[in-house]
């Protein structure tokens, strides 16, 4: 019994909405001040200056010239940074605009960012917030023109965030020390459980294991050396709420096992919106594709743009960090999924990406609608590793509209990106339906929000339709 309702449109609102706020900002600065009403102030240092406080002479005589203090520029993730500076005041005292632009990566254009304003002797403070790691961003501050204070803008200062410096944790056991890496780890970096044993054991190995789905299981292993010492990788390749413990095995009998200790995978940005603002395609049983085996997949190109695979495969990686399910390219297919029905094939592969003209769609392609993607659903009931049901995802197909080749910018980044669409259509393959109420994710109905980054509802749907499941296997 197949499920008609699995095949998700993406609609194309969509097509319209430009970047997002957050990232690119109005067009174009605020209203330019009017006088304000408070005349010529007199500041001297004595009024500004508390006890134990120092001011330099520039700061409290009002500088002749604008000054940024950038402060911290590579602060932690998320964390505000302070920039203050000062400003030439204008011959009728008045306070001015200060903004804040950013520099586009690729166009080299100063846009608005935020903007505060001076206060009487011309001192400005305004926050900064980095929300991804490693990831340099170039501002400036600028001042427009004023009575007797020309315009001006200060040289370019370049910020990148780093991760939250979360330390290694050093925990004692009987006859053990544990070092391990920090509650939270980011994604992709190199981890490792560093352990010490008390008294020497004969012949002892000592194991990673994590629990999935109420089971414990290996995921590494390594002899302890004759000093009694041994690391095991904890594995950060993609996004998880993991519960790992060691064990030691000595002569092929267990001599320690330690209790459960959570270590959480995160990703190099913040991500927006609720962590709840997820909907599975089939919530009960949850519907799920095995993660302990690849999925084969194959791409349609006869009427995608040119460079589409590397979107493709961009996209797919984006599903791997999120979910663990893995994928595997077997060539291209001139199967068009959904075109003539809702199942292919199984022997061309476990999913195909195709583009195709909405005259090939069936009425799947009404004007405005960008894409459609679903999974298919094995007959019959699978179980995870703690035997509840699942209902088996054996296919997944997603087909993208041609009429949108033109609109659809190739890669990723700000606007309607193939690989945000791509993403979107895959994310309903995987087991995701829309959900409505939250725009910060990726699987709302539109994504004109001008996303190309998972939200939190987006991860935490992912994270469960995916390895943090646990294997599915056919019930017995
Ligand atoms: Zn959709």
């Amino acid at each position: 019994m197949l499920l008609t309702a699995a095949t998700v449109v993406l609609s194309a609102a969509a097509a319209q909405v430009g970047a997002s706020p957050v990232d690119a900002g109005p067009a174009r600065p605020p209203a330019a001040p009017t006088a304000t009403a408070s005349g010529p102030t007199s500041v001297g240092p004595v009024e500004e200056h508390l006890p134990g406080q120092l001011l330099t002479e520039g700061q409290a005589q009002g500088s002749t010239r604008l000054e940024v203090d950038w402060g911290n520029r590579t602060p932690v993730q998320g964390q505000p940074v302070t920039i203050s500076g000062s400003a030439p005041v204008p011959s009728n005292g008045a306070s001015r605009w200060v903004y804040l632009e950013e520099q586009a990566i690729d166009s080299r254009v100063w846009g608005y960012l935020k903007d505060t304003r001076t206060d009487a002797t011309g001192r400005f403070r305004l926050e900064l917030t980095l929300d991804r790691v490693n990831e340099p961003r170039r501002f400036r501050i600028r001042l427009d023109k004023a009575p007797g204070a020309p315009s001006a803008a200060s040289p370019p200062a370049t910020f990148s965030a780093v991760w939250k410096p979360v330390g290694p944790a050093t925990v004692s056991y009987p006859g053990l020390t544990l070092v391990w890496p920090g509650a939270e780890v980011l994604v992709g970096s190199k981890q490792a459980v560093v352990g010490t044993l008390a008294t020497r054991l004969t012949r002892a190995t000592a194991a990673l294991q994590q629990q999935v789905a109420g089971r414990w299981s290996d995921i590494a292993s390594t002899p302890v050396t004759g000093a009694g010492t041994f690391s095991l990788d904890l594995p950060t390749t993609y996004l998880s709420h993991g519960d790992y413990r060691v064990r030691i095995t000595a002569n092929g009998t267990v001599a320690l096992e330690t209790p459960g200790q959570s270590v959480v995978v995160v990703p190099d940005y913040t991500p927006a919106g609720r962590a709840s603002s997820y909907v599975f395609v089939s919530p009960s049983p949850v519907g799920r594709w095995n993660p302990c085996a690849p999925i084969s997949y194959r791409v349609n190109t006869a009427k995608a743009p040119p460079g589409v695979l590397l979107d493709v495969r961009t996209a797919l990686e984006q599903i791997t960090q999120a979910t663990g399910l893995r994928f595997d390219y077997r060539g291209p297919t001139t199967v068009v999924p959904f075109a003539t029905s809702d199942t292919f094939d199984p022997a061309v592969a476990d999913l195909v990406i195709a583009w195709a003209d909405p005259a090939q769609m069936r009425g799947l392609f009404p004007a405005g609608t960008l894409g459609v993607g679903g999974p298919e659903f094995r007959a019959g009931t699978a179980v995870d590793p703690a035997g509840r049901p699942v209902r088996q995802i054996y296919q997944g197909g997603v087909t993208i509209n041609t009429a949108f080749n033109k609109d659809l910018k190739p890669g990723a980044g700000e606007g309607l990106t193939r690989v945000a669409a791509l993403m979107h259509e895959v994310g309903h393959a995987v087991g995701l339906m829309h959900v409505t109420g939250d725009e910060a994710q990726l699987m709302s109905p539109s994504i004109g929000y001008g996303l190309d980054r998972w939200g939190a509802g987006d991860l935490a749907g992912l994270e469960l339709v995916g390895s943090g499941g646990g294997c599915v296997t056919p019930a017995a």
